[in-house]
């Protein structure tokens, strides 16, 4: 027998960028049953075609304003530094009562700068789901992306319970877990788990390009030995991480200045011959990669 037809859970969702995570929550939203109907808005056509063609969205256009006026829930999923723009544009066509929820790896920046576009009776949902890839663009989208992945919403004092679950529901109902933190706790986090990674994995990539043309070509043939890793997460989009190292300055300089003082006090054991501290040292965080397999977060 087959299963009877589920509610959805929003009428129109409307999404503005359609890259790798607008198009996989789409195909995810859609694939479940819980959007009626999925749009999208985008400033290049091409993307749109893309998207049409790739049976991500029921329709788009690179109209704004006609996207977002029928929306129940409009999702913005551009780079960070994009968000206050996106947010004057729909700001005026948004129907009462819509949800408006985001995306971005950053929030304090991301809420401050769309905030005081968005008219009385429309809800900003901030959000942040912990999924993604190196790869851009909406051929890079693809369903299962937030499987037992966490995606963490960052709401405001004054936002509305009932817009807030049901954000929360939807991102349960694309398989991921979700949890709460304030704006600026998550940007603290993010900074240690995420942007200062990134901003490793950019300098070591950055250090080997600059290297001789012999060795250069060896690191590349032994790359397997540790640094294609860093390679791998080297090559995520330029123009989202400008924006996040842009918009999260104070709480990734911070964590810098600590991971300058570590790594100082590793160059110092190396110098000295002191294996014990080496030693210990690589125990500790040796436990940590332990922690994440049991989380199942590896
Ligand atoms: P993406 O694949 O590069 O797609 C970006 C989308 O935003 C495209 O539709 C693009 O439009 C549009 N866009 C780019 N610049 C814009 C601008 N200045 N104004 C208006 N629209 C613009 O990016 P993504 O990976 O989906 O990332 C989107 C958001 O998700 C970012 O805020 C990022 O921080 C966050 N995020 C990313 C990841 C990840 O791993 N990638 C994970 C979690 C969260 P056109 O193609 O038409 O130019």
């Amino acid at each position: 027998m087959s299963e009877p037809a589920k509610t959805p859970l929003f009428g129109t969702v409307a999404f503005v960028g359609i890259g790798l995570i607008g198009a996989s929550l789409s195909l995810a939203l859609r694939r479940g049953g819980l959007a009626g109907r999925t749009l999208a808005t985008s400033r290049r056509q091409e993307t749109l075609d893309t998207a049409l063609r790739l049976g991500i969205v029921d329709d788009a256009s690179t109209d704004i304003a006609a996207v977002v006026k029928d929306a129940d829930l409009v999702m913005v999923c551009v780079p960070v530094g994009a968000c206050g723009e996106v947010a004057e544009a729909i700001g005026p066509h948004l129907k009462p009562g819509a949800i408006v929820s985001d995306v971005g790896s950053v929030k304090c920046t991301v809420i401050k700068d769309m905030l005081p576009h968005l008219p009385e009776g429309v809800t900003l949902i901030p959000g942040h789901p912990l999924a993604g890839t190196e790869f851009s663009g909406p051929e890079a989208g693809f369903a299962e992306l937030f499987e037992q992945r966490w995606c963490v919403l960052t709401p405001l004092p004054s936002t509305p319970k009932g817009a807030l679950d049901k954000v929360a529901e939807m991102w349960r109902a694309v398989g991921s877990n979700v949890d709460m933190l304030t704006p600026e706790h998550h940007d603290r986090v993010l900074a240690i788990t995420s942007h200062l990674p990134h901003l490793i994995a950019y300098t070591i990539v950055g250090t080997a390009t600059d290297l001789g043309t012999d060795l250069k070509q060896e690191v590349i043939k032994y790359s397997a030995s540790g640094f294609r890793d860093f390679t791998r997460i080297a090559a995520s989009d330029p123009v989202m991480w400008r924006d996040v190292f842009l918009n999260n300055k104070e709480a990734v300089l911070e964590v810098l200045q600590r991971f300058t003082e570590d790594l100082t006090a590793l160059q110092r054991a190396i110098r000295r011959g002191e294996g014990d501290t080496l030693e210990r040292h690589f125990t500790r965080t040796r436990a940590i990669r332990r922690g994440i397999i049991d989380a199942k977060q590896a």
